[in-house]
Formats: structure tokens, sequence, C-alpha cells
């Protein structure tokens, strides 16, 4: 068995290890809970966990791997329609959840077990490579039906290990976060990165402004949340000294998962101090590039491909940039040990994700700033617009929107435009409904902070964007999105 978790099968002792809400499990504990999930598992070959924000979806998650089981994370706030497709995709033979968890009709005709955290098993002697699967993570699905990830042992252990050295990372860090528990940002990362370094993770249940405060003014270190989770943040400080206070003394704030908006990120640094590191990943590839806790924290860049990472940026000819001018945009391409096997099912999608050198095409276009500072731009999919010529990213038109102090959120999209190709479409919530801001206004704001070819030809006025669970925005789902 390789050992993913050190502090957990060596020599638990009485440290915390996981705390949720009020519940908390010391490694000792956890390794005789996950050895009971873990007994009950051995032998299976992919098995489903109902992964609610709780203690038990750690501790399950935890026992699978130690049996050498690959793990399913499911998303409880799924429809039956995702779910359905879901299960009959990886095919579990059972499904872990909480005693108290309700579970849908669709997971009906599967095996349940519940998770007792108060269980007491010896760890099992469960037999698994370097290169066997971990876990297997479906997309978020923001530009389609999700994709089932099937995440090897080797990428995970040398994902968060890259981010250890990248992130000065150890056993003496306490994490809070509150994020989902079904996608590798608040799994792998938040759940499972602690426990590999023997620290301790406190997971909120719920997100929320007062308990990050809370926590990290007593004696939690490092914050990981998703960008609409900085949103709140930001908001929040001026009215919250508490806040600020608390985020000052932090060692490390992470973002990503998206975009972090320049404004949210320099309102942050201007109330705390402190400016919040970006990394970018995904499903597919774990970890690919962050800010270093050592280096200078850039608002609108991820930072620099991680130890083990190679990282091209590749034109649409297939050649590849050899020099970073901060302005030549190209697709992300990856190749290293972080690297996922395969799209379950899926051996036209894998193939076609691969180059023949075996680099991972990620979808997402980037610049290089000379110093080699990656700076996304986009997705290929939906967040490039080619418009009278020139190709214009959607993130910097959103970012110029979102520092208009009457846009609350923005997404830019391209529509068919018979001058120029494709025309920029601002699609805007406005921060005071009763008085939005003119098209003109925020085309000139635009035209003024970028340039005049990149300003919006229309401005739609919207309620709320849509969002998928990661608080990402759907542009698909707009209404022509
Ligand atoms: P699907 O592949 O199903 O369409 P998805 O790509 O959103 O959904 P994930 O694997 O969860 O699914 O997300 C990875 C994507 O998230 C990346 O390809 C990138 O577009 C985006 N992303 C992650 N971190 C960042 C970041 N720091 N800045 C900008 N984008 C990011
Ligand atoms: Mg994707």
């Amino acid at each position: 068995m390789s050992l993913l978790f050190p502090a957990l099968t060596e020599d638990p002792g009485e440290r915390v290890a996981l705390r949720f809400g009020e519940r908390s499990l010391t490694y000792a504990r956890l390794a005789a809970a996950a050895g009971a999930v873990g007994r009950r598992v051995a032998g299976r070959e992919r098995v489903a966990v109902w992964a609610t924000p709780e203690l038990e979806t750690a501790v399950a998650v935890v026992g699978v791997l130690l049996a050498g089981v690959a793990a399913v994370p499911l998303n409880p706030r799924s429809g039956e329609k995702e779910l359905g497709h879901i299960l009959a995709d990886s095919a579990p033979s059972l499904v872990l959840a909480a005693p108290g968890a309700e579970l849908p009709p669709v997971l009906a005709a599967l095996e349940r077990v519940d998770v007792d955290v108060r269980a007491t098993a010896p760890l099992p002697d469960g037999h698994a490579g370097e290169e066997d699967p971990a876990l297997v993570v479906y997309t978020s699905g923001t530009t389609g039906p999700p994709k089932g990830a099937v995440i090897p042992r080797r990428a995970v252990a040398t994902t968060l290990d890259a981010l250890a050295d990248a992130w000065q990372w150890t056993g003496d860090d306490v994490l809070v976060q509150g994020l989902p528990l079904f996608h590798v940002h608040g799994l792998v990362l938040g759940v499972l990165g602690p426990l590999r370094r023997g620290g301790a993770v406190r997971h909120l249940g719920r997100f929320g402004t007062e308990g990050v405060a809370r926590e990290l003014s007593t004696g939690a270190t490092m914050l990981f949340a998703v960008p609409t989770m900085y949103h709140r943040i930001a908001e929040a400080l001026p009215g919250d000294p508490a806040l600020a206070k608390a985020l000052a003394g932090a060692r490390l704030l992470v973002s990503g998962s998206a975009a972090l908006p320049v404004h949210d990120h320099e309102r942050i640094a201007a109330a705390t101090g402190r400016r919040v590191i970006e990394r970018y990943g995904m499903t597919e590839t774990l970890m690919n590039t962050s800010v270093r806790a050592d280096g200078e924290a850039r608002a609108g860049t991820v930072g620099v491909p991680l130890p083990g990472v190679e990282l091209r940026l590749v034109e649409e000819d297939g050649t590849a940039l050899t020099a970073y001018d901060g302005e030549t945009v190209g697709e992300i391409q990856v190749r290293g040990p972080n690297l996922f096997t395969e799209y379950l099912n899926r051996p036209d999608a894998t193939a076609a994700a691969f180059t023949a050198d075996g680099f991972f095409r990620t979808g997402d276009m980037a610049v290089r700033d000379p110093d080699g500072y990656v700076r996304i731009v986009g997705r290929k999919a939906t967040d490039l617009i080619k418009s009278g010529g020139y190709k214009i990213g959607a993130g910097e038109i959103e970012n110029a929107l979102l520092e208009h102090p009457g846009v609350r959120e923005a997404a830019v999209t391209g529509e068919p435009d018979a001058d120029l190709g494709e025309r920029v479409v601002a699609w805007i919530v406005p921060a005071d409904p009763q008085s939005p801001p003119g098209a003109e206004e925020l085309a000139d704001h635009v035209a003024r902070r970028l340039a005049p070819h990149k300003r919006p030809r229309a401005v739609r006025l919207l309620d709320a964007l849509p969002r998928n669970d990661m608080g990402k925005i759907m542009k698909r789902a707009l209404p022509h999105g």
C-alpha cells in the first residue's frame, strides 16, 4: 500500500485531524473509524460516497483510500438526472453515507453502508499501486455534461506535495474551509491535504464570514475558498473589523476553482494588508500552477508551474510560445505526475484531450508575464471573443466592469455579429436594481480602462448570474449565452 497518509498509518496520536462544526476526531480516532470503513469496502473496485459537508464524508473517503479502493464522491445537491448519469457511468458497488442522510430514490437500488465515526477497527491492509485509482471525480459541468476523471493515487500524492513546497505547508498548519466535498478543491486540497501533512482541517459545514473570522482568530492558519466566498469577504470587510483582523493574522489565503476578480483581490488587500494567492487547477490535472508563499501575489495571475509540472502555451497553429511578452495568448497544456489517467468510459474524449507528446489540453487560454507568471484569459470554449480581427478575453472585461460601482456581478460573452464576426456582450447584475448603470456608461468605462474595441456593444441586466455549486458562472446557461 502506498502511504498517502503517513501521520495516520504510522503513528496516529491525539492531535486533532478533523473538525466539522462541534465534532472533531484525533488522528488515533480517525485511524480507527477509517479502518472500520476500509474493512467494510475492501476488495471492491469503486464505491460511492454521499458527500455531505460532514465528518462522515471525510472518514468515508479516507477509509476507502486506505483500503486501496476508489471513491466516487457524489454531490448531494445534484438532480436525479445527473446522479443517474454518474451512477450508471461509474457503477459503484455500494454507497457510504452519514447515518441520518436521506438518499434520493435514484440511489435506492444501491447497497447503503452507514459511516460510524465511533467505530473501531485496525487499518485494512489494502494493496494499491501508485497508478491505481484513488478517486473518480466528476468535472463541474461548466462547459458540458460532467465527465468522470479517474485520478490515480500518484497524482493525489504528488499534487499535495507540490503544494506543500509552494505554500510551505506543514503539519503545524490548521486549515479552515467551507467548500463542497465532491470536487478536488474541498476534498483533495481541503481534506486530504491537511491529513497528508499531519495537520488539521476545520470545516465550516456552510461557508460564512463569521466562521472564517472565528477560526482564523483561534488558531487556524490558512483559508481555502472560491472567488464567490472571497467576494463575500470583500463585501463584509468594511463593516467587520474582527474579520479584517483575523484575515490579517492568517499565514495564507488561497483562492481557486475560478478567476478571482481583481477588484475583490485589491479590496481584501487594502482592508487586511494580505494578498490572496491564486492557484490554478482542474479535476483532470489536480494543481498546475500557484503563486508561491514566498512569491509576489500579483492580482489577476495564478503564479508559476508547480514543481514537476511542465506547462506550455500553444498557439492556434500548434506552435508553443518560447518567449513571454504578457500579450500573446495560447492554450495552456500541461504534463506531469499530477495528471489523471482517463475519463471513465470515454476513450474518445480521453484521446482527444492529449497531444501526441502526452500533454493535456486544458482548454484554458492564457498569457505569461515576462517572468513566467501565468495569467488566465479565459476558456477557449466560452471566454474568447473574436471581434473585428481581435481576440478578446472575457475575463479582463469582467474585471473592468466589476470596478464600476453600479455593477455587482458581471459575465461577458460573444455573440454573432454581421460586421464584427462576434460582438462583446455584458451580462450585469446591478448593485441597485432600481437604477442600473446605462449601457453607454459601461461601454465608456471599459473603453477607458482597457481599449475601445473591448467595450461591450450590448448590456443585458439580470437578477443573478447562473452559477454552479462551486460558484462558477455557467455561461452556457445564460439566456442567449
Ligand atoms: P467542465 O470541465 O465539466 O466543463 P470545469 O472545467 O469547470 O467543468 P473543473 O475541473 O472543476 O470543471 O474546473 C477546472 C477549470 O476551472 C479550469 O479549467 C479553469 O477554467 C477553471 N479554474 C480553476 N482555477 C482557476 C483560477 N485560479 N483562475 C481561473 N480559472 C480557474
Ligand atoms: Mg473542465
